[in-house]
């Protein structure tokens, strides 16, 4: 090539070269912020509480090597997981609190268990330890820095490319997960065997924790499916690193509300905080379901109210996977004004219950459903006064 060719050659694939980045910035500033401005985070919240972490080891098994690395890189992944999605639903830059040995380690409560691994199979077991685990909290209450525990129990499987057999569910303010040989961020997104195995027990670890910290299931909406992807608390565990996967507002309203995500020490989850209908209406229009309630708090203070979606049949955990759901604040100290369009709902067509969840300051819910079933076709409203 004569060297004059070459310059020119030179020259065009540089052209190519740089419209092609500033068409492919273009697209990248669109895709980042649809509403074309920079996102500024708050400024940080620190938790006065924080997650306690036990690793909890029967009497016949060792933690696996390095354990307190892995799981600490793990937390701080999802602790910074639950910060962004506080901070894109307006609860500002919080997260739940964990109790730090160094910047980069956390603090591991190890409690050894009195039976082998048997003692505590999945059905079961996380009762078995929970009353373990209670009881090394009242001989050292000094330990204990919040009612939240994440349990992590070693998998008692001989073969770590398949492991299991502990349990892995949320118990009321106890939830159980998972340690095994490669269960490393390393792993993290990768469409491999390691990494579709890391997935699965990691975005477990932060659903089960979602339940640990108040949680219960819910769905994306039609809308924030394609923008946001998956919800954690509905399929999000199959997703998590691996796909877009996010918080709902409702699953952050209740957080707002947790324990461990607040920047002051005050009194949490009293039992008696009790509030009941006045005047409930729920009308169905064209476009719109349109939620016009009033409560009366007997005791504590309403903050917001999560409100459900939820295809019959509804409410209990494992019923909950389908419901989308919304937070509202309320108008005056306990009015809730909500219109729910057909639209963001995956199956609207479905008999279904509304749900909602009132949330208290103290971390407290407590929850109303009113179900609806179709009549040739035909919803009828709801309207109801106390
Ligand atoms: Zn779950």
């Amino acid at each position: 090539m004569k060297c004059r060719e070459f310059k020119w050659s030179l020259w065009l694939v540089l052209c190519i070269a740089l419209c092609w980045s500033a068409c492919s910035k273009d697209n990248e500033d669109e895709s980042e912020n649809p509403g074309g401005t920079e996102v500024v985070e708050p400024p940080f919240q620190p938790s006065a509480y924080a997650l306690n972490i036990v690793y909890f080891l029967p009497t016949d098994l060792q933690p696996f090597e390095d354990y307190q690395r892995r799981l600490s890189e793990i937390m701080l992944w999802i602790q910074d997981f639950y910060r962004q999605n506080m901070i894109r639903n307006g609860f500002g830059n919080r997260t739940f609190g964990l109790d730090m040995e160094t910047d980069k380690l956390v603090r591991i409560i190890n409690i050894s268990g009195k039976l082998t691994a048997d003692g505590y199979p999945y059905e079961g077991g996380g009762t078995i330890a929970t009353k373990e685990i209670n009881a090394y909290f009242a001989a050292h209450p000094d330990e204990k820095r919040s009612e939240h525990v994440l349990v992590i129990m070693p998998n008692t499987k001989k073969n770590n490319m398949d492991p299991g057999g502990t349990p892995f569910y949320g118990l009321g303010k106890f939830c159980f997960a998972m340690d095994y040989r490669y269960f490393d961020i390393k792993y993290n997104g990768l469409t491999n065997d390691d990494g579709l195995l890391f997935t699965k027990w990691f975005g477990g670890l932060a659903h089960e924790l979602g339940h640990g910290l108040n949680l219960p299931h819910n769905k994306e909406r039609v809308s924030l499916q394609a923008t946001l992807g998956t919800a954690l608390m509905g399929a999000g565990n199959y997703t998590l690193g691996l796909y877009p996967t996010y918080m709902t507002e409702a699953s952050c309203g209740i957080l707002n509300n947790c324990q461990v995500f607040s920047p002051v020490e005050k009194d949490f989850y009293r039992d008696n905080n009790v509030a009941r209908e006045k005047d409930i209406s729920i009308k169905f229009e064209k476009e719109y379901i349109r939620i016009n309630t009033v409560f009366q708090a007997e005791s504590g203070v309403i903050v917001g109210a999560a409100v459900y979606f939820d295809n019959l049949p509804a409410g209990g955990a494992a019923n909950e996977y389908d419901a989308e759901s919304w937070y509202v604040k309320p108008v005056a100290t306990d009015s809730f004004v909500l219109d729910i369009p057909w639209s963001e709902l995956h199956f609207p067509k479905k008999d279904f219950a509304i749900r909602i969840r009132l949330l208290f300051t103290d971390g407290h819910n407590r929850e109303f459903m009113y179900r609806f079933e179709y009549k040739n076709g035909v919803l009828e409203d709801y309207i109801q006064k106390y």
